[in-house]
């Protein structure tokens, strides 16, 4: 099996353009199938993150309505968890959100507030 792929991946970087060529054609030839893959993708992820909101509450003031919490940053950022749902691995996902604590849209708003008190 391993030797196997050692040669496909061999045949591979030999013969780049044409699987380029195939990999366009492909795709072009499977628009619906991959949107509805794309589709399934991003609802299996938005239900991961929208479950995981519903079992938690804001970090700071322990709000608890899903639909205003965020995830924040406290370690560091490598993207943006809202705008990568369904664009990125679910493995990829997670270890993002493990770099995060959850607050609501009003702790965060303060949280990156330039005025630190009032
Ligand atoms: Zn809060």
């Amino acid at each position: 099996m391993n030797n196997l792929k050692t040669r496909q991946q061999k045949w591979r970087e030999r013969n780049r353009d044409s699987v380029a060529e195939n990999q366009r054609k492909y795709r072009a030839n499977n628009q619906e199938k991959n949107k509805e893959y794309r589709n399934r993708k991003y609802q299996k992820q938005r239900e991961i993150v929208d479950s995981l909101k519903k079992r938690s509450v804001c970090n700071r003031c322990k709000f608890a309505d899903y639909r205003a919490l965020v995830f924040h940053h406290t370690a560091e950022k490598d993207f943006q968890i809202s705008s990568r749902i369904g664009k990125v691995g679910t493995k990829r996902l997670m270890e993002e959100i493990s770099r995060c604590e959850i607050l609501c849209a009003n702790c965060h708003t303060i949280e990156h507030h330039p005025v630190v008190s009032k």
